[in-house]
């Protein structure tokens, strides 16, 4: 069993990061393909509709891939199943609340959702202040709006896979709309091998792409979880996805209503009044 450590909203908020209005209206789609989702929850809205997954292999200052090589050929492959894995587990929650989900994410199928990305600085870190750098790379690099186009995409998900080895500390990690509403983008950082052993399964993938829709980690108190509910996901061996994620290929981690509430497949959960839990991003005034 291993946990995941998110970078969470106001820690570390750059005071220079304030997106304006006028920058998010320019992910809006409404001139091209017309979306239902209004991207005013980030690159993903809830959990429905056509979401692209756009795979970003990442060199940076510590880590770097050698596709030529036999291991880390193995290991990008390795991560297009957990991809088609993830996926599979995300689509099949959905339709238990009524909704479709689909997913495109097959890059050997669709090479132009594959990327490769250098950086000079290290990008393997649990702290949140690289997001900038991350953003911009997608924004001058990868055409987004020709992509959504092109494959009718609701929502977008940017995941940048790094060759971590055993020794690295860091575990895989989002950042995006939840965290903070001035991050627009939202992307995932999969460090492949992480704390000595493990190497990263399709229960954190599906972990990470389900805070890209809204969905709050569970397993430490946070601005939108109190120490109660962890408390008591605690005494009662919770194994909902947000709470933990097993070191395994299959996924047999819970998706509860709570999870469906904060990813947008319900309006309402009894557990957030009943623990104070913070409103679903999905529940607006309008
Ligand atoms: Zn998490």
């Amino acid at each position: 069993m291993t946990g995941c450590t998110d970078y969470v909203s106001g820690n570390i908020r750059k005071k220079d990061a304030v997106i304006s209005d006028s920058d998010v209206s320019s992910i809006d789609t409404s001139m091209d393909y017309r979306s239902e989702y209004d991207g005013a929850q980030g690159s993903a809205g809830s959990l429905s509709g056509r979401t692209l997954l756009i795979s970003i292999y990442t060199d940076d200052a510590g880590t770097s891939w050698d596709e030529s090589t036999e291991d880390d050929s193995e290991m990008i492959y390795d991560a297009l199943d957990n991809l088609r894995i993830s996926t599979e587990y995300l689509t099949q929650q959905a339709e238990r609340y009524g909704a479709s989900a689909e997913f495109i994410w097959d890059w050997e199928l669709n090479p132009d959702l594959y990327y490769k990305a250098a950086f000079d600085e290290s990008l393997v870190t649990e702290y949140g202040d690289k997001y900038e750098i991350q953003k911009n790379w997608i924004e001058n690099n990868i055409d987004t709006r020709a992509l959504r186009n092109k494959y009718l995409a609701d929502n977008v998900i940017y995941l940048f896979f790094f060759n971590t080895d055993y020794s690295n500390q860091v575990n895989p990690w989002y950042l995006g709309y939840s965290c903070s509403p001035d991050y627009y983008v939202e992307f995932c950082n999969i460090y492949v091998r992480f704390d000595d052993v493990f190497v990263t399964k399709p229960p954190t993938y599906a972990h990470e792409m389900m805070h890209c829709f809204g969905a709050h980690d569970l397993y430490y108190a946070n601005e939108f979880i109190p120490q109660e509910y962890v408390d008591h996901l605690g005494k009662t061996y919770s194994s909902d996805i947000m709470y933990t994620v097993y070191d395994s290929k299959d996924i047999t981690n819970d998706f509860t209503d709570l999870d469906a509430y904060y990813v947008g497949l319900k309006d309402s959960c009894e557990e957030v009044e009943k623990w104070n839990l913070a409103i679903s991003e999905h529940i607006t005034d309008n």
